[in-house]
C-alpha cells in the first residue's frame, strides 16, 4: 500500500544508526547491517497517524439513519507508543455512541482508533481525541470511549509491574447521565473475557 511505496527518510535511518552505536553495538555486525533501515521503516509505520485525517475517514462512510439505540464497537485492538519513553502500550478500545440522525460504517471506528494510536501518545489524550473526533464529526446524542491498556514502560522498566492494567474513559452528551453510562459499563462488563 501507500506506506510501502514511500521512501524511508534517510535521516531517520542515520539516527537509528547512531542509537545503535551509542548503546555500544557494532554497526557493521552482520545481524545489524539492515537494522537502521528496518527500524526506521517500522517507526514510520507506527507513527503514520500523523499523515492521516480522521475526520475524512469518518465522513467517507457517514449515513443518514434513524436508528437511535446505543451502538458499541468493543475490543478494538490497540497498539500505540507512549510519548514519554517511545515504548509500546497496547490493549483494547471500546467505542460507543447513540446516533442522532447519522451512523458511521462500523469498520471506520477501528480506523479512527488507529489514526490516533499511530502517533506518540499518552493513554488519556488518546481517549479524548477519539471521543472528540467522533463527537464533532457525527454529532451523536452522546459518545463514550473506554481504553484498557498495558504499558511496556511500566512492565519492562521502572516499577516492572507486569499485571497492571490502566483504564481510561471519557464521555459526552447522554453518556454523562448515570443511567446511560451505567448501561454501557454493564454491557462492557458482561462480555466473556
Ligand atoms: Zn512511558
Amino acid at each position: 500500500m501507500e506506506e510501502n511505496q514511500k521512501l524511508i527518510d534517510p535521516n531517520l535511518v542515520l539516527n537509528f544508526e547512531n542509537i545503535i552505536k551509542s548503546i555500544g553495538e557494532e554497526i557493521d555486525r552482520e545481524g545489524l547491517q539492515k537494522t537502521p533501515s528496518r527500524a526506521a521503516k517500522a517507526m514510520e509505520y507506527l507513527t503514520q497517524g500523523y499523515h492521516k485525517d480522521p475526520v475524512e475517514i469518518l465522513k467517507s462512510a457517514m449515513f443518514k439513519e434513524s436508528y437511535s439505540e446505543m451502538v458499541i464497537v468493543r475490543d478494538i485492538e490497540l497498539y500505540s507508543l507512549c510519548e514519554h519513553h517511545m515504548l509500546p502500550f497496547f490493549g483494547k478500545v471500546h467505542v460507543a455512541y447513540i446516533p442522532n440522525g447519522y451512523i458511521v460504517g462500523l469498520s471506520k471506528i477501528p480506523r479512527l482508533v488507529d489514526v490516533f494510536a499511530r502517533r506518540l501518545q499518552v493513554q488519556e489524550r488518546l481517549t479524548t481525541e477519539i471521543l472528540n473526533c467522533l463527537n464533532e464529526t457525527i454529532k451523536p446524542h452522546g459518545a463514550a470511549v473506554v481504553i484498557e491498556a498495558r504499558h511496556m514502560c511500566m512492565m519492562m522498566r521502572g516499577v516492572q509491574k507486569q499485571n497492571s492494567l490502566t483504564t481510561t474513559s471519557a464521555f459526552t452528551g447522554v453518556f454523562k447521565t448515570f443511567e446511560t453510562r451505567n448501561e454501557l459499563l454493564q454491557l462492557l462488563n458482561n462480555k466473556e473475557r
